[in-house]
């Protein structure tokens, strides 16, 4: 069992030239279905997340803006798609499958979301297409339940989590760890935990050898209870947005150092997607299809 979220899109809420970003939400559980990685069953649809668990995070006026469509108009710029009620209850279900997914993956062991990864959205505002951080969400959820008491949040996004590093920057019990491009967007970045910016042309043997020296040093450092892993593919050298170069095989083996990490010290985490912007459809799902598989063959 591979519990994943997914959110149908029973009509595109986005605007023509808005859409193709959301193509590969649809077809990476046709691809996994295809390849028999996962079956119907490892899929459910969350509901609507209750309030609460938002607003643990998110400030009450950004919220109620949001639910309410009256955000002001450059307030909604920033985020980069025009508001509709639409996207807004998606965002709040993909919340919620975060949520569901950890609690989840302490039976699992591991748990997936096929969206999420909005770590651009702070505790007033959203940016580059985030409105709610998912995973910010559940980290508070599961600390404010007594189901962790340390968390580890591995961004290697080629953005920097600067939504995420602004919410737990006065919060101890989160360790906020970003990997990402030195010149790429947010241009001014927040300080996570710990930060590491990679030069323009980042290539798989710098990368790997980063990710390899620190994920399991974090993890016996911080020692967390649980770990939430954001998994954009923008690292690829192909990416319009990224400005680093790392392979479709160096990106899976990258997913491996972090799975293999989490079940050699026992810890469960929840993935949420993140980006990946390749002007191919198909190398955008491949590698989103590979951190899928990766976390298949050592799990079952
Ligand atoms: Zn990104």
């Amino acid at each position: 069992m591979l519990p994943i979220a997914f959110h149908p899109i029973y009509k595109h809420p986005l605007p023509e030239g808005h859409r193709f970003p959301m193509l590969k939400y649809e077809l990476l559980p046709q691809q996994l279905l295809h390849e028999g990685i996962v079956t119907e069953k490892d899929f459910f649809a969350p509901d609507i997340i209750d309030l609460q668990y938002v607003l643990a995070v998110h400030d009450k006026a950004y919220v109620e803006d949001l639910l309410n469509l009256t955000l002001d108009p450059k307030a909604a710029r920033k985020i980069g798609f025009p508001l509709s009620a639409e996207l807004v209850e998606r965002e709040l279900r993909i919340a919620n499958g975060t949520i569901l997914g950890c609690e989840k993956a302490f039976e699992t062991g591991v748990a997936f979301n096929i969206a999420g990864g909005t770590h651009h959205a702070f505790s007033n505002r959203g940016e580059a297409f985030c409105m709610l951080n998912d995973q910010a969400i559940a980290a508070k959820y599961l600390l404010n339940k007594k189901l962790a008491s340390k968390i580890l949040i591995i961004d290697l996004d080629v953005h920097q989590g600067n939504g995420t590093a602004e919410i737990f920057q006065n919060n101890s019990n989160v360790f906020t760890f970003s990997v990402h491009g030195k010149t790429n967007y947010p241009f001014k970045k927040e300080i996570s935990d710990l930060d590491i910016a990679l030069p323009d042309g980042t290539a798989d043997d710098a990368y790997l050898k980063i990710i390899s020296a620190f994920v399991p040093k974090l993890i016996e450092q911080e020692k967390p209870d649980f770990i939430f892993y954001l998994s954009g593919v923008d690292i690829l050298e192909t990416d319009k947005l990224g400005k680093l170069s790392c392979s479709v095989d160096g990106c899976k083996k990258r997913d491996e150092i972090v799975f293999s990490n989490c079940k050699k010290f026992e810890i469960p985490f929840q993935v949420s997607m993140g980006g990946g912007y390749s002007p191919e459809i198909k190398t955008i799902i491949d590698a989103h299809a590979n951190t899928y598989r990766a976390a298949s063959e050592l799990y079952f």
